[in-house]
């Protein structure tokens, strides 16, 4: 019998509400065009009942418990959002003590856009944890894990494959197409600083102009920013209005870092990421 994920959240969100243990409870309901989810954020044992989770339940909520830093809260997380949760644990964001996390098995989530459900996300066909990492409460019952994918993500081959030349086409036709609303800035957990890059003025990092060698600029550094810090949440690609696949840049991000530092991003909140424990003398046979 398939369990209603649903129900238990309800039910364990009811109990924590009922009993102050936190003031907060973060997860989802039904959107209004009934088909989709949305987030919300549950201060009354009465507001619980709207609780659900289901395939539809793709947006990633760790990046709103920076809003509530000293309050204690209950995140409804994915294992990829137990991992950005872990992040922001590793890099001093948040307190563990106030957060409660309801870890949920999941068995993946859909394409979904405004009163539409489409298949299961790309991403979630290639996940190696479905379990989540770390947990208060666990929703569902553990499954085995796949085996992780030996080499490198085909799709990511086919662009190394490319010669420069033909990689650089690539690419310009991709950051072309950027219209820097930086909804994947916005939706990242892993960009959180007070003052971005791009909005500084003195330094001018990126110019405000929508310019090619300035979307180039953007997007890029972006990619930098989190390498080896990158959750694989996936909330960048989702949220670009312009479709660019800005998880082809994270997942050989991803790959690089994790071949030469045997290192995945958020998998426990107590271990750094490599660049923030890097010293300057190790060179790693580069340069
Ligand atoms: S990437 Fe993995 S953990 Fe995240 S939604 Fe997909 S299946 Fe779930
Ligand atoms: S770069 Fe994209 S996939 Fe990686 S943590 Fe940020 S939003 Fe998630
Ligand atoms: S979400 Fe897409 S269009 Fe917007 S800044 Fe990011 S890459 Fe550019």
């Amino acid at each position: 019998m398939t369990m209603d994920l649903g129900q238990i959240i309800k039910e364990k969100a009811h109990e924590l509400l009922a009993s102050k243990k936190v003031e907060c409870v973060l997860g989802y309901e039904r959107a209004t065009d009934g088909k989709t989810a949305r987030p919300l954020f549950a201060y009354t044992p009465e507001e619980t009942e709207r609780f659900i989770f289901d395939e539809t339940c793709v947006h990633g909520l760790a990046k709103f418990l920076l809003n509530w830093k000293d309050k204690s809260t209950a995140i409804v997380a994915k294992p990829c959002d137990v991992r950005s949760v872990n992040l922001l644990l590793q890099e001093k964001q948040l307190n563990r003590d106030k957060v409660f996390i309801m870890g949920v098995v999941c068995p993946g989530v859909a394409e979904c856009s405004w009163d539409r459900v489409g298949p299961p996300q790309q991403r979630c066909n290639a996940c190696p944890q479905h379990n989540p990492p770390v947990y208060d409460f666990l929703v569902g019952e553990p499954v085995p894990e796949k085996e992780p994918q030996n080499g490198v993500d085909p799709e990511v081959a086919r662009i190394k494959a490319m010669t420069a030349a033909e990689r650089r086409a690539f690419w310009n036709q991709q950051f072309d197409r950027c219209v820097r609303c930086y909804a994947c800035r916005q939706a990242c957990p892993g960009c959180y600083c007070t003052e971005c890059f791009v909005d500084q003025v003195d330094p001018t990092w990126v110019g405000i102009r929508h310019s090619p060698a300035d979307n180039h600029m953007w997007n890029t550094v972006r990619g930098f920013h989190l390498a080896g810090r990158c959750t694989q949440c996936g909330e960048c690609q989702r949220v670009c209005p312009v479709n660019i696949p800005l998880m082809l840049v994270n997942d050989e991000l991803t790959q690089e870092v994790g071949d030469k530092f045997a290192f995945q991003p958020g998998m426990d909140p107590s271990t750094l990421p490599p660049f923030a424990t890097f010293k300057k003398d190790e060179h790693l046979g580069i340069g």
